[in-house]
């Protein structure tokens, strides 16, 4: 029955999902020539340790500066380059520039309490037989030493093992430290902290959001837990209000990024906050 009724389904969402294609084979085009063009960019958004928000890290987030749509959200085409490999070069595009980045951020003065950066890396270019070979490539290049760099991967990502976790733990030989994102909200999440080698838990927006009255944070609370008894490093996401980080404080996390702290911004800028807080605290 329930094989009748998915045929059902693809027979009626037919000519939507033509209409579909054809919009996807034309920001699929123009994606393509994206990455050459130099439409895209990565802004970066501050990791702050718990409770007085220094910055210990930065996430990057990739931006398509679209020349007739403005920015175009990743939440929108990393799916289409995903379906066409496009995110493969994309992807290793992404972690030159954010290597490079970092390396620079090491060499300034005034930026040193940023420790990490981290990457959004994708299933698929896990699957690809030497990722870590390109990481380990895209290091030596840029100088960035390897525990300078975290790779965020989804528990979809590598929930199946295979090639994808195979690349994960070739990343850790790397010495590259492991975040599962949007932790909670995938497929296996306890299980995969046996056979997947993560360094830390990047606890999802959604259990984030319920820490309010202090009453609604169960699973905030028992995701530190597992957390620290794994030894394993959480931090918060989204985090968008004084009151929650102040709550996530008192449940024992130790780092958290969100609004609250501080959007996605361009390089200078968190150099500009970097520097200033490191002028503040070391008065000269
Ligand atoms: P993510 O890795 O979980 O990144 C966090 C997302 O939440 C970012 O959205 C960030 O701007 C947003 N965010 C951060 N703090 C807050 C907050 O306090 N409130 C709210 N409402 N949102 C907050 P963004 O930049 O649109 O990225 C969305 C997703 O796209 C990312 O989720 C990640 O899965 C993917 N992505 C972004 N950049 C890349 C990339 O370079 N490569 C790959 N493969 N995927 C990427
Ligand atoms: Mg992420
Ligand atoms: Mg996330
Ligand atoms: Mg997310």
């Amino acid at each position: 029955a329930a094989k009748d009724r998915g045929k059902q389904c693809m027979a009626r969402y037919e000519p939507d999902m033509d209409l579909h294609s054809i919009e996807e084979a034309r920001l699929g085009a123009q994606l393509r020539h994206a990455i050459d063009a130099g439409e895209m960019r990565l802004v970066y958004q501050p990791i702050v340790e718990l409770p007085h928000g220094r910055i210990v890290g930065v996430e990057a987030l990739v931006r398509w500066q679209h020349p007739q749509h403005g920015v175009v959200s990743p939440g929108l085409f990393v799916p289409v380059a995903e379906r066409n490999g496009l995110i493969v070069p994309l992807g290793e595009w992404i972690l030159r520039e954010a290597c490079r980045q970092a390396a620079r951020w090491r060499d300034l003065p005034g930026t040193r309490s940023l420790r990490k950066i981290s990457v959004n890396v994708s299933a698929r270019q896990l699957r690809e037989p030497d990722f870590a070979a390109t990481v380990a490539g895209i290091l030596h290049e840029t100088g960035l030493e390897p525990h300078r760099l975290v790779v965020e991967v989804t528990e979809t990502a590598v929930f199946d093992g295979g090639a994808a976790l195979d690349s994960v733990w070739a990343l850790h030989r790397l010495g590259v430290s492991i975040a599962l994102d949007d932790f909670g909200t995938g497929h296996s999440s306890l299980g995969l902290l046996r056979t997947c080698p993560a360094d830390i838990l990047k606890v999802d927006k959604s259990f984030v959001d319920e820490v309010t009255a202090g009453d609604q944070d169960v699973i905030a609370a028992a995701l530190i837990q597992i957390a620290s008894g794994l030894h394993l490093q959480a931090t918060a996401e989204g985090v968008e209000t004084a009151d929650q980080a102040e709550h996530l404080h008192r449940l024992g996390y130790r780092f958290a990024q969100g609004y609250h702290f501080g959007r996605p911004m361009a390089a200078e800028n968190i150099t500009e906050l970097l520097q200033a807080a490191s002028k503040a605290a070391v008065p000269s």
